[in-house]
């Protein structure tokens, strides 16, 4: 039954894997619920993994507060030495987890590469940020004072991740945290546990040979209810989470309820703005990548395509001659850009939309079938959509995980094209196409795009891990990654020393005893 049982082992994935690791210590496999893991690519069982329960979470809490007060009197720079070893470890198996990553998630093996480069890549950002977790100085009003801040790893940091990057989106959280001192726990997405039984094993690997306590880094296997045990739990100062609006609310409201912190990642409905002065050949060429690439189920998919009036027939008849001649099929295979859905649910969800899309006046252009026959057995293969509509539709202004591209027209200037764009709860990334200064820099601007990623001639999906990936409003505000997104993961911690012999007050409050 087990066709994959020579990945499985490249990857040291038992049978039936554990519901829980702490890093050396694995949770005895036996006597828990057993979920089994099928490949949206073919359907076959890829393994089986063990349901957490609640007293799993809490030996795993425990556990991870005993390794934080070890972790946090490493210094930074040695624990980013620690962070090196697990960059080293992970380019030892690129290969096998970036088709496994394939294999669960049902992203093109081109993508499930690119993901475990983007965690290599996060390493080797966290070992030089592990030097520079700088505090600022300040000059005191007060006469023979200093002062200055300083950050202080925070503590237990929950990540809840989503299907769609299975273990991009943890190393992005995990490394950081890691350089910064603190400790953290990881429930992947109950879609996609084996990935992270995988990365796992990899950073075990690493803290084994460094002879480093367990409880630094974690995983749990479970779905919402052990999330939700997480985010209500007071000793996680912070919950990173990945996914859903649906989810991110709920989150956020448990957390904020005990006042704790959250990072939030969460829905996206990007648009790329295609102006009278665009360059046609890179826009259409970014607009389908965005569209169909991870069939649709990246947060930063392309969903709308805004298009100036003068442009619009142009642009439609390009893609719909482009559609067709997608080639989808099984992602392991080099020559398909569009693998499955990541299971039938999504499936209808996307048919569902398209209905929905229809209702209310929209025009169906190419598209919306599901892909019967040889090789499509699961039934989890669509050919993507390319629909006419408008800004305004209940169903553009929500986030369906499917490839379905609408396209919106305007007319007048880039104003115009900007007020469409931001007209939706969301606002994770945005792009214009445009040879034009002032447009482009008109959609830059405070005036622009709202979007926490804005670009220009380059299109909304495929993010670089130097800089802040996150977005606003409904797209739940939290940034991680690059840049300064380290922040969120530590505890900042205003310093006045006074090295005078008399006690002048701030303010120059008068207060004689
Ligand atoms: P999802 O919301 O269904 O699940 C995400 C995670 O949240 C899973 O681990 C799930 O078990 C957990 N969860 C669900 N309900 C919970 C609750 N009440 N309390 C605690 N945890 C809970 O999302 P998904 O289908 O896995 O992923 C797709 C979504 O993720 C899309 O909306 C996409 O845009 C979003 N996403 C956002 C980003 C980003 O960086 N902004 C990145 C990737 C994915």
């Amino acid at each position: 039954t087990m066709k994959h049982a020579t990945l499985l082992e490249q990857l040291n994935i038992p049978e039936v894997a554990p519901a829980y690791s702490t890093g050396l210590e694995d949770a005895p496999v036996g006597g828990r619920e057993i979920r089994e893991v099928y490949s949206p690519v073919d359907g076959t069982l890829i393994g089986k993994v063990e349901m957490a329960t609640q007293e799993d979470l809490e030996k795993v809490i425990v556990t991870a507060e005993e390794a934080f007060k070890v972790w946090r009197k490493v210094p930074a720079p040695q624990r980013g030495e620690v962070i090196r070893k697990i960059g080293e470890a992970l380019r030892k198996y690129k290969d096998p987890l970036g088709k496994l990553v394939t294999l669960e998630m049902g992203k093109i093996y081109q993508e499930g590469l690119g993901e475990v480069q983007e965690m290599i890549d996060i390493c080797d950002f966290a070992v030089g940020l592990s030097r520079q977790l700088y505090g600022l100085t300040m000059h005191s009003e007060r006469p023979e004072h200093r002062m200055y801040e300083q950050w202080h790893p925070i503590g237990l940091v929950g990540i809840i991740s989503a299907f769609n990057f299975p273990v991009a989106v943890w190393s992005w959280n995990a490394m950081i945290a890691g350089v910064c001192g603190d400790v953290n726990i990881w429930k992947p997405s109950e879609k996609t546990p084996l990935t992270a039984v995988a990365c796992q094993n990899i950073v075990k690997e690493v803290l084994k040979e460094e002879g480093l306590p367990e409880g630094i880094f974690s995983y749990i296997v479970g779905d919402a209810t052990i999330g939700s045990s997480m985010s209500h739990d007071s000793r996680f100062p912070l919950i990173s989470a990945t996914g859903s609006t649906r989810m991110g609310k709920k989150v956020g409201e448990a957390v904020g309820a005990r006042l704790g912190k959250s990072l939030l990642e969460l829905g996206g409905n990007n648009a790329v703005i295609i102006t009278e002065n665009a360059d046609m050949e890179m826009a259409i060429r970014a607009t389908v990548f965005g569209a169909v690439g991870t069939c649709g189920q990246r947060c930063t998919s392309t969903r709308r395509l805004i298009i100036h009036e003068s442009r619009y027939e142009e642009v439609k008849e390009r893609l719909v001659k482009i559609y067709p001649t997608l080639s989808i099929g099984n992602p392991l295979e080099q020559a398909n850009l569009v693998g499955p859905l990541i299971d039938k649910d999504a499936v209808v969800a996307f048919q569902n939309a398209l209905s929905k899309a229809k209702e209310e006046g929209g025009n169906v252009l190419v598209g919306g079938e599901v892909l019967e026959g040889e090789g499509y057995e699961t039934g989890t293969y669509v050919k993507p959509a390319l629909v006419e509509a408008q800004n305004h539709f209940e169903i553009v202004q929500e986030e369906t995980f499917a490839p379905i591209l609408y396209l919106i027209k305007y007319s007048g200037t880039v104003e115009d094209a900007i007020a469409i764009q931001n007209n939706v709860k969301q606002g994770l990334s945005s792009a214009i196409f445009t040879d034009h200064m002032r447009e482009a820099e008109a959609f830059l601007s405070a005036l622009g795009s709202d979007c926490g990623i804005a670009n220009v001639n380059i299109g909304t999906s495929g993010a670089e891990i130097g800089g802040a990936f996150g977005g606003e409003k409904e797209t739940g505000g939290g940034r991680e990654s690059g840049s300064d997104a380290w922040k969120a993961y530590m505890r900042r911690q205003t310093n006045t020393i006074n090295y005078g012999a008399t006690l002048p007050l701030a303010q120059g409050i008068k207060f004689d005893l």
